[in-house]
């Protein structure tokens, strides 16, 4: 491809990651022009060109400047990922790679292992993880549906992405070893130009204030006058909350932002203090 000044981010063309990857561009207010029918397709108000590729192969891309950042998930950066940095964890998809066997094994401990046969698509990050508890064993190198290997006896163990359970379950296995957590994350190849640093800073910028606002919450509350300290004292907001006289004299409206993590425990406790007519907002952008 010919070089270019456009900061090229890589996505998953389809797949898990895509449309979150491609819902957080959006949301970030960029426009693309066309779908993922094309291989690459132009922001029309950001200096940004999307590529939609395999997962697997945007480490790869990155690091060899076809792109100069990408979306994809922790388990793919360190089983591929050689060359490029992590620069934003990005809060979606979620999972664990996790090392699974047949129901019926009586598990004793990582040491199962030892001389057996395990089938995964990340042959990389077991070798590490093996290494790591000092057990030998087979690594059988497949690239997909692993987790039918034990059923069809291709292997007495796997090591494949897991996030509820419901489908080693279903393949009669259970998950024994936590390998590694995954979330998506955006990552860069070192050294970019000082330009496409610019709109790769400004991209994480926008996608930092997408995220905050994403896990949080605006309230306004009515609080009267002589209750205002207490509600205060257990509001988190972002700095102060922001308290305005009412029309009614002896009440003020509190306005604050509360996280959603901290959202059932901070209502009960302001209502107890004395709020009434607490009102929850989404927001959209939060820029701190
Ligand atoms: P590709 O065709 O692009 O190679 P793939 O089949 O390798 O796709 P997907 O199954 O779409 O990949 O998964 C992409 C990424 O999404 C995984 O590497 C992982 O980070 C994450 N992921 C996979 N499965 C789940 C899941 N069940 N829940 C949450 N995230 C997941
Ligand atoms: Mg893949």
């Amino acid at each position: 491809m010919t070089p270019t000044r456009t900061l090229r981010i890589a996505i998953q063309k389809s797949g898990r990651l895509s449309e979150s990857s491609l819902a957080l561009i959006k949301d970030c207010g960029i426009r693309i022009q066309r779908g993922k029918n094309a291989l690459i397709a132009p922001a029309t108000n950001f200096d940004l060109d999307v590529l939609y590729l395999r997962d697997d192969d945007i480490p790869g891309y990155v690091a060899d400047g076809t792109a100069d950042c990408g979306i994809l998930g922790e388990n793919a950066v360190a089983e591929h990922g050689g060359g490029v940095t992590v620069d934003r964890k990005l809060g979606f998809a979620g999972c664990r790679l996790s090392l699974a066997v047949p129901k019926s094994v009586d598990y004793p401990g990582v040491e199962y292992f030892r001389g057996k046969k395990i089938a995964t698509s990340y042959p990389v990050i077991l070798g590490g993880f093996l290494r790591k508890h000092e057990v030998e064993a087979e690594i059988h190198e497949i690239s997909g549906s692993v987790e039918i290997a034990p059923n069809i006896g291709l292997a007495e163990g796997i090591c494949d992405i897991v996030s509820t359970g419901s489908t080693l379950f279903s393949n009669g296995l259970k998950e024994v070893e936590e390998v590694m957590r995954s979330e998506a994350v955006l990552v860069s190849r070192p050294g970019l130009a000082a330009e496409k640093r610019d709109v790769l800073d400004q991209l994480l910028f926008r996608m930092a204030a997408v995220q905050r606002a994403s896990d949080a919450k605006y309230i306004v509350m009515n609080v009267p006058t002589d209750k205002v300290d207490a509600v205060r004292g257990i509001l988190p907001g972002i700095k102060s909350p922001t308290v305005v006289p009412l029309a009614d004299e002896g009440w003020k409206a509190v306005h604050s932002v509360v996280e959603e993590a901290q959202f059932w425990q901070v209502i009960d406790e302001v209502r107890a203090a004395g709020a009434e007519g607490i009102v929850v907002m989404p927001i959209e952008k939060m820029v701190v």
